[in-house]
C-alpha cells in the first residue's frame, strides 16, 4: 500500500511546483481571496500555502488526507462538468506521502462548534491539536522527498525550482484577477500580485492583472482578443484576453498562457491553432506570445485525463481549433485595418 501510493504520487508530485500548483489549486477552490506562498530552498525544505477561504472542519481534516476522498465532487454527474480545479481527491494524499505534511485550517465563526480556533493535524502521526489561526488554511510541506533519495537527486538547483514555484503561482494569478498572490523565498519578497479592487470590470482587472505579471511592455505590445463563435452555434465558444503584437514576439514558450474555463492547460490543439492565426506575420521564425481564455461547455472537454490535469482532451478539437485561430486572425487583422 505504501509502495502504490509512493507511484501514484510520482504522477502528481514531480517537483516542488507541482506541490505548490496543486495547493493553491485547492486555496481558489476554498474560495480564498489571498493566497500566500512560502519557500525554502527552492521549496524542496519547504512550501507553505496559506489562504483566507472557507477552511477545513475539525473532521475533516484527517478525511482530507484520504487518498481520493474530495469533497468537490459527489456524482459521476458532477465530474463532466466539474467547475473547481481539483476533483480528484489524490493530491494531499500524495503529497504526504513523499514529504512531511500538516494542515492547520479553521472553518468560519458559526460554520461549525469549533471555529473557536484552528486546528493542526500533522499528518504522519495523525495528531490533531488545537492551535492559533485566523480562518482559512495553511498547509506546510516539508523535506520533499526525504525519504526517496532518488528522486531527490532529480531536482535541480534550488534558483531553478523557485522559478518553476513562481511559474505555478503566475499562472494561476493571470486566471484570477480577483485574487491577491505573494511568493516569498528564504524570508524575502519575490512576487506579489495585488488583487483588483471589487467593483473593478473584469477587462480593467484582466488588464491590470496582465500588466503586473507579464510585465508592462507585454500589455503595451499586445492587443485585446474578445471573440466568440456566432450565436447558431450549436456549441458556442468564447475566446478573450491578449495577444502580443508580432513584432513583440519572443522565443520564450513560458510566454503562452492559454486556460480552458480558468484551467491553465499546456495543449497542442490551441497552440497550434495560434500558431497558424501567426504564420503570415510571424514566417515561422518565433513564438507567439499570448494569454487566452477560452470558455466553452465544461461537457464537451474532458480534465480528467492526466493526474496533474494540465491536459485536456476535446470532444471536438476542430471546433476549439478554429476557434482559437479565428479569435486571433480576427484581432491582427483588425489591428492592421
Ligand atoms: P481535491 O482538491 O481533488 O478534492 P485534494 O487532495 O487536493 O483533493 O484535497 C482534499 C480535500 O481537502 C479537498 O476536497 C478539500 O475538501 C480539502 N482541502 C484541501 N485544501 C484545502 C484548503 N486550502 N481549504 C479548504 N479545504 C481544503
Ligand atoms: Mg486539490
Amino acid at each position: 500500500d505504501e509502495l502504490i501510493s509512493q507511484i501514484a504520487a510520482g504522477e502528481v508530485v514531480e517537483r516542488p511546483a507541482s506541490v505548490v500548483r496543486e495547493l493553491v489549486d485547492n486555496a481558489l477552490d476554498a474560495g480564498a481571496h489571498h493566497v500566500t506562498v512560502r519557500l525554502l530552498a527552492g521549496g524542496v525544505r519547504l512550501i507553505a500555502v496559506e489562504d483566507d477561504g472557507q477552511g477545513i472542519p475539525r473532521n475533516e481534516l484527517p478525511v482530507a488526507l484520504k487518498r481520493h476522498a474530495t469533497s468537490k465532487i459527489r456524482s459521476l454527474d458532477e465530474l463532466e462538468s466539474v467547475g473547481t480545479m481539483g476533483f480528484r481527491g489524490e493530491a494531499l494524499a500524495a503529497i504526504a506521502s513523499v514529504a512531511e505534511l500538516s494542515l492547520l485550517s479553521r472553518t468560519p465563526p458559526g460554520d461549525s462548534a469549533d471555529a473557536e480556533h484552528a486546528w493542526l493535524l500533522n499528518a504522519r502521526t495523525g495528531e490533531l491539536s488545537p492551535a492559533p489561526r485566523g480562518v482559512g488554511t495553511s498547509v506546510e510541506v516539508r523535506e520533499l522527498f526525504y525519504a526517496t533519495p532518488a528522486r531527490r537527486k532529480f531536482l535541480k538547483t534550488d534558483a531553478t525550482e523557485l522559478a518553476h514555484c513562481v511559474e505555478a503561482v503566475r499562472r494561476h494569478a493571470l486566471a484570477r484577477p480577483d485574487v491577491g498572490f505573494a511568493i516569498w523565498h528564504e524570508g524575502k519578497l519575490v512576487e506579489q500580485w495585488r488583487a483588483a479592487p471589487p467593483g473593478a470590470s473584469p477587462e480593467d482587472s484582466m488588464a491590470q492583472r496582465l500588466g503586473d505579471v507579464l510585465g508592462r511592455e507585454f500589455l503595451d505590445n499586445s492587443l485585446p482578443v474578445a471573440w466568440r463563435s456566432s450565436s447558431d452555434h450549436p456549441h458556442p465558444i468564447r475566446v478573450w484576453g491578449r495577444v502580443g503584437l508580432p513584432d513583440f514576439a519572443r522565443a520564450r514558450a513560458d510566454q503562452q498562457f492559454a486556460y480552458v474555463n480558468g484551467r491553465f492547460v499546456r495543449d497542442k490543439v490551441v497552440s497550434h491553432a495560434a500558431r497558424a492565426a501567426f504564420e503570415d506575420v510571424l514566417h515561422g521564425q518565433r513564438q507567439p506570445v499570448y494569454a487566452l481564455f477560452m470558455e466553452i461547455d465544461p461537457r464537451r472537454v474532458d480534465v480528467n485525463v492526466h493526474p496533474t490535469k494540465i491536459e485536456v482532451r476535446f470532444r471536438d478539437s476542430r471546433e476549439v481549433h478554429q476557434a482559437v485561430r479565428h479569435a486571433v486572425e480576427d484581432t491582427l487583422a483588425a489591428s492592421r485595418a
